[in-house]
This record gives C-alpha cells, sequence and structure tokens, in this order.
C-alpha cells in the first residue's frame, strides 16, 4: 500500500473520525425520530379538525334538512359550497336508492363517485369518514357520510389541499432543520472528539519523539481533563521506570566491565611474565595456579550475576517443598563455624524447640543465608560474634543475623543490595558486591525481604522475613 492510500485509510482508523461518524449517527436518528413523530402527530392533528368541521356542517345540514325540507337545503348547499371557495366543498343528498335529491355544483368534483359501491352497508342513523382519491387532482378528498332517517343519504366532502400544503410546508421546514442539525451534529462531533483526542495526540507526539538521549523529557500536565492526565501520569512513570532501567543497565555495564578488566589484566600480566623470563617448571605451575584462582573468581562473578538475572526473571526452577529453617540454619552456621573460630570470631544460633516451617526451594535459601553469614564473618574480626537467631513475628518467621563487626556507614547503607555496590571499606575484603543483590532476590521471590541496621564501628543486623507456613 502506498503512502497515501495508507493515509486515506488512516483517517477512517482514527479516533476522532468514529467519534464524529457516531455522533452524526446518533444526531440523524434521533432526529428522524423526532421529526417522523412531529408529522404524524400534526397528520393527525389536521385530520382531527377537517372531521370537526365536517361534523359540525353535517349538523347544520341536517337540522335544516329537518326544520325547512329540501328545498331550503338544496339552497343552503348552493350558498354555503360558494362562499367557501370553488373546488373546497361539495355537499350531496342522495335518496335511499342513490339518486341526487339535492347538491352544490359538482362540477369540481366529477372524478368523485358519489355512488360507491360501500354505502349500501350503511344503516340509518350512521355517520361515517372516509378519505378518498380525487382523480384528476393531487389532493384527497374527506367525506363525511350520514344516513337520515328514511334512508336519505348526506355526504359533505372537504378536499385536504389545505391540510396538504400546510404539512408540505412544514416537511419544508422540518427538511432544512434536520440538514441544519446533521451539520451542526457533524461539527460539534468532530469539535468534541477532537478535544478529546488532542490530549492523547500530545502523549503520542512527544512518544515518538522520545529517543534515547531524551528519556528525562516528560508530557507536561494539560487541561484536557482526568483520563488524559491519568494517561499522562502513567507514562511519565513508565518514563521513569524506564530512565532508571537504563541507568542500571548502564551502571551494571561498567560495573561488569570494570570487575573483569581487573581480574583479565592481572592473568594477562601473569601469562606475559612467564613467556617474557622463562623461569623453572615450578614457577610455571605456581602461576597456573594463580591463574585458577583468578578465573574461578571471573567464573564465581558471572555464575551469580546468571543466577540473579534468572532468579529475578522467574526462570530458575526452585523446587518449594515445606522446610524446617533450624536446620538450615543449623547446618549452615556448623559449616561456617570453624573457619570462624580461626579468625576468632563466635559464631552461634539461638533457635526454638519448635519447628519452624516455611514453603521454599532449600537450595535457594541455603545460599541466601549463607551470603548473609558469610559477610558477617567477613565484616568481623578477632573477638567479634555473629549470632543467628530465628524467631516468629506474627505470620513471619524471622531470620536475624546479628554481627560486632565493622557495620556499614550511613552512606553506603541504602545501596548496599545494589548490583556490584561495595561499601567503602570493604574494597580490601575479597567480593564482587552481588552476594547481598542475589540474596534478596531469592528471599523476594519467596514472598519475603531483607531488612538492614548498622552502626559503624558497632556492627549489623540483617533481618529475613520469609511467610511462615503453618504446620
Ligand atoms: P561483597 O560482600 O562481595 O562486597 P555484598 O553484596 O555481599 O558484596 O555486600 C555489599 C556491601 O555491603 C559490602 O561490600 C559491604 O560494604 C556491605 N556489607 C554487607 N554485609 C555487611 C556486614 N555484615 N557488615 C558490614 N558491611 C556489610
Amino acid at each position: 500500500m502506498n503512502q497515501k492510500a495508507k493515509e486515506k485509510h488512516g483517517i477512517f482508523r482514527k479516533v476522532t473520525f468514529k467519534l464524529t461518524l457516531l455522533h452524526l449517527i446518533l444526531f440523524t436518528t434521533t432526529s428522524l425520530i423526532i421529526f417522523i413523530l412531529i408529522h404524524l402527530s400534526l397528520t393527525s392533528a389536521l385530520r382531527a379538525r377537517t372531521d370537526r368541521s365536517l361534523r359540525d356542517e353535517r349538523r347544520e345540514f341536517e337540522s335544516l334538512y329537518v326544520k325547512h325540507g329540501l328545498k331550503e337545503l338544496q339552497s343552503e348547499f348552493t350558498n354555503e359550497a360558494r362562499s367557501n371557495g370553488s373546488g373546497a366543498w361539495f355537499y350531496a343528498l342522495l335518496s335511499p336508492d342513490h339518486k341526487i335529491l339535492a347538491s352544490s355544483d359538482l362540477n369540481p368534483w366529477k372524478g368523485i363517485d358519489l355512488k360507491p359501491g360501500f354505502i349500501n352497508t350503511f344503516h340509518e342513523g350512521e355517520e361515517f369518514f372516509k378519505t378518498r382519491r380525487h382523480p384528476g387532482s393531487e389532493h384527497k378528498v374527506r367525506i363525511l357520510y350520514k344516513v337520515f332517517k328514511g334512508g336519505n343519504i348526506l355526504q359533505v366532502g372537504h378536499s385536504l389541499r389545505d391540510n396538504d400544503e400546510i404539512l408540505e410546508e412544514v416537511e419544508r421546514i422540518l427538511g432544512y432543520g434536520f440538514v441544519a442539525i446533521l451539520m451542526l451534529g457533524t461539527l460539534l462531533g468532530w469539535l468534541i472528539s477532537r478535544r478529546a483526542m488532542s490530549g492523547v495526540e500530545r502523549v503520542t507526539e512527544i512518544a515518538t519523539h522520545i529517543d534515547r538521549s531524551e528519556l528525562s523529557r516528560r508530557v507536561p500536565a494539560g487541561s484536557e481533563g482526568q483520563e488524559i492526565e491519568d494517561l499522562a501520569r502513567a507514562f511519565n512513570s513508565m518514563l521513569d521506570r524506564i530512565q532508571s532501567l537504563v541507568r542500571d543497565l548502564k551502571e551494571v555495564t561498567n560495573n561488569v566491565a570494570h570487575d573483569l578488566r581487573s581480574p583479565l589484566t592481572r592473568i594477562r600480566g601473569m601469562a606475559e611474565n612467564v613467556l617474557l623470563a622463562p623461569t623453572d617448571p615450578s614457577e610455571f605451575r605456581e602461576t597456573a595456579g594463580m591463574i585458577i584462582e583468578e578465573c574461578d573468581q571471573l567464573l564465581g562473578m558471572i555464575n551469580t550475576m546468571l543466577a540473579i538475572a534468572q532468579v529475578d526473571s522467574g526462570l530458575s526452577h526452585l523446587s518449594k517443598t515445606t522446610l524446617d529453617m533450624r536446620e538450615i540454619i543449623q547446618e549452615l552456621v556448623d559449616l561456617f563455624k570453624p573457619a570462624a573460630e580461626d579468625k576468632g570470631i563466635s559464631v552461634r544460633s539461638l533457635l526454638p524447640s519448635r519447628p519452624m516451617k516455611v514453603l521454599g526451594d532449600r537450595a535457594a535459601l541455603q545460599r541466601a543465608l549463607a551470603n548473609l553469614l558469610d559477610n558477617a564473618i567477613k565484616f568481623s574480626g578477632r573477638g567479634d560474634t555473629v549470632q543467628v537467631t530465628l524467631l516468629r513475628e506474627n505470620s513471619w518467621l524471622v531470620i536475624e543475623l546479628r554481627d560486632t563487626g565493622m557495620g556499614i556507614n550511613e552512606k553506603d547503607l541504602p545501596h548496599i543490595f545494589d548490583r556490584f555496590y561495595r561499601g567503602d571499606q570493604s574494597r580490601s575484603k575479597a567480593g564482587n558486591g552481588l552476594g547481598l543483590s542475589l540474596a534478596l532476590s531469592l528471599i523476594q521471590t519467596h514472598g519475603g525481604d531483607i531488612k538492614v541496621t548498622s552502626t559503624i564501628g558497632k556492627g549489623s543486623t540483617f533481618r529475613i522475613y520469609l511467610p511462615h507456613t503453618p504446620a
């Protein structure tokens, strides 16, 4: 499809067009219904008026006929028809065998059959109204039939020309009104939908023009209404999130590059040394050992990064079972204790006597806890203590790791769970700044959270919260 054709189709697909069309359809149907109702009620009002006049005339003639007889009636027929104008009224009195006993001038009414078959069905005293065609005239005739005592039939006819003229005039006015309403409706619909859509267009405009360098642009507040404001707000907060994601991504990429560069440079240096200054095989072995160590650290970092990514994206396969948290803690404390004691740090656990159940993945919980325990020992020194306590707080199971180590300064505290973040004082220690990040991701996939409080120089307390599973 070429561009022009696309644009043409585009107009029909626009909400503004659809809303305008909807307005048009609504206006058309509503005004058509109103106009039809006006027409119907006017037609019936005019008919009622005609019938009233016919009946008035009939009454007049009937009493005249009863009081003064046929002769008077004949002259009244003639006078009345003449005074009402030619072609407006006709009057006739027929005998029971349909002979014309008296009539007004019937010349203008030639096409009308005064003896149609249906008058045979009338009974004495009965009165009927009929609307009949008038051959040779475009207007119909309304005729009143009244059967007098003795069987004579009075016919009073009135041309519907006046009614037709009134109706035509009204139809003309309604027609103009209809066109005017349609035009107004379309214009109004277009204006309203354009106004409603202008906010959407504003947001679209900005969204279309935002590229990587302009992520800080935001949709300004407008006055189009609550929905548009909500849309703009949702759009802006999405931009906030994208911006912070991009920032995080940049930071992580920088950190990864940095953390990879140092060990790789060291590995390269070691290999170069060996090449440039050939030494004896034992030194080769030593260098190879160091290179393996560096590689292991690199692999460890890469694996942790992959683990975090997997946990965060929900791709890691956690097999959750009901676990007694006391066992996991005790196993880990037993595992870490010897190495800690070698450094002069005492590690102890305070566990309740009752089982503390949690629904979780054993390996994942072990890893999260191990990272925290490892940190507590790593950032403590000779004479310090690390205490792991398990307790319950409402529906939460809390694992508290309290150490009397170096503590975390206020500046670092809000960032320690960020990927690759390492506190200033911890630079000298081994690590890559991913341990807490992974631990938090793992705990969060269990519906839990980790909180930390710390005083520099006095120690830190990490609290892991996990939903408690009733036994
Ligand atoms: P790493 O331990 O590899 O540096 P982590 O993500 O485990 O990375 O921890 C991030 C930072 O948080 C550490 O560099 C350190 O500054 C701080 N930290 C974590 N745990 C403790 C602790 N128990 N005592 C003092 N500082 C800690």
